[in-house]
């Protein structure tokens, strides 16, 4: 086959293990591979592997395919409406490629133990939820830390590709040896908010007058009972609001998808984008797995690629963090700037916020003692007034330790020392 030239023939930084006893195309055809998500990336990175030669891959995903996913994720047909997505994935490369198997789970990634996961070599993830990517990093780094097993069988390299419309990256985490997930949420902040004064007073962009009308008219004249946002009609209401509001100010570019995009937090998925992004995470799978070439991963381990100003990319090693709640092994606190006078409540709404932290459903203790707890609901009535209270009030100080902790991430605590503010 003139495909298996390139992973027969050995380059100038060919390591010499790679083909010592065995081919390229031996050890590929032995790796077992896992896929996480099978949309847009997903689609992708299954046909791409399949075609690369690997012969023995998993694919996880829950969501079922909408009429929506079919311009871009070419493995589904409008027949395929309402089915798995893994399923109709795996079955499409299968047909399409011969000698490959791919085995698809229908369930969410935190259905499966880590005795599931130590099956693979490699694990490529192809996701949109920033959740999913930190629930399987800090998977991947407790099995790399099991001390009952011989390290080098636990330690499965991650290769993480997303997109966002234009933009995308692609890296490679090495659990426990290179920076990973969390050290790198950062570079995944929520987007900043409009400020409420320009959406009331000023506004400047289309946006600003589609959020006045989600905001502030909706409320004010409550139109429905409570906004749907996959209700047409819901939708029309605000889009007609927005329009009026865009005429008083000169502003044009209002549109129906623009509001509905605006509302829903919908950022257009580029078909070109998501297909640079998983080429370039199956091809570190293919030199991961062979070692024909360095791949990215304990030097360089992050390639950024913005096509929203021309074009532009950028590979660069970023840094593991000393304090990081998955990796670092010194378990240290973050400084956490904050103000004594704030509630409870208010703090811990912080968390949703917060760059580094990114929690939707904090609990905390401090100094030995539970101030909130999300769960169960009879600790929760019980611990639901200190919300309310200062943290002044709760005797917490500038100095003491507080550790937050949140169901998404059950094997995690996220811990910080309370500093004066700046
Ligand atoms: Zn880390």
């Amino acid at each position: 086959m003139q495909n298996d030239r390139i992973r027969t023939t050995p380059g100038p930084f060919t390591q010499e293990e790679a083909f010592d006893s065995d081919n390229v195309i031996s050890t590929i055809s032995r790796v077992k591979i896992l896929v996480i998500g099978a949309g847009g990336l997903g689609c992708e990175i299954l046909k791409n592997l399949a075609l690369s030669g690997f012969k023995d891959i998993h694919v996880i995903d829950m969501d079922t395919i909408d009429i929506s996913n079919l311009n871009r994720q070419f493995l589904f047909r409008k027949s395929d409406v309402g089915k798995y997505k893994a399923e109709v994935a795996a079955s499409f490369v299968m047909r399409r490629v011969r000698g490959v198997n791919i085995t698809p789970h229908n369930k969410r990634i935190q259905d499966f133990d880590e005795a599931f996961y130590m099956q693979f070599q490699l694990v490529v993830c192809g996701l949109d939820s920033i959740e999913a990517r930190r629930w399987i990093n800090a998977t991947l780094h407790s099995m790399a830390e099991s001390e009952d097993e011989d390290p080098s069988d636990c330690i499965k390299p991650l290769i993480d590709g997303g997109t966002e419309g234009f933009k995308g990256q692609a890296r490679v985490v090495i659990p426990t040896m290179s920076s990973c997930i969390e050290c790198q949420l950062d570079m995944h902040a929520p987007r900043a908010a409009v400020p409420l004064c320009t959406i009331a007073s000023i506004p400047r962009q289309p946006e600003h007058c589609i959020e006045w009308a989600h905001v502030i008219a909706w409320d004010k004249e409550k139109p429905f009972p409570a906004l749907d946002k996959d209700d047409p009609e819901h939708i029309t209401w605000l889009y007609q609001k927005a329009l009026t509001r865009a005429a008083e100010f000169n502003i044009p570019g209002i549109t129906y998808a623009l509001t509905q995009g605006v509302v829903k937090n919908i950022i257009p998925a580029i078909a070109s984008t998501n297909a640079v992004i998983a080429a370039s995470c199956c091809n570190e799978a293919l030199k991961i797995a062979t070692g024909v070439v360095p791949s990215l991963g304990l030097e360089e381990n992050y390639m950024m690629y913005s096509g929203n100003d021309s074009i532009y990319t950028y590979t660069f090693k970023h840094e593991r963090k000393d304090d990081c709640p998955v990796c670092s092994e010194t378990e240290q606190a973050r400084p956490l700037p904050t103000d004594l006078g704030m509630t409870l409540g208010e703090f811990l709404d912080s968390f949703r916020e917060r760059p580094e932290a990114q929690l939707k459903q904090p609990s905390i203790r401090a100094e030995g003692k539970t101030l909130y707890m999300q769960s169960p609901p009879s600790l929760e009535a019980q611990t639901r007034p200190n919300l309310e209270k200062t943290l002044k009030d709760l005797n917490l100080e500038h100095g003491f330790e507080v550790a937050i902790t949140d169901p998404a991430f059950p094997t995690l605590s996220f811990r910080f020392t309370l500093t004066p503010k700046a």
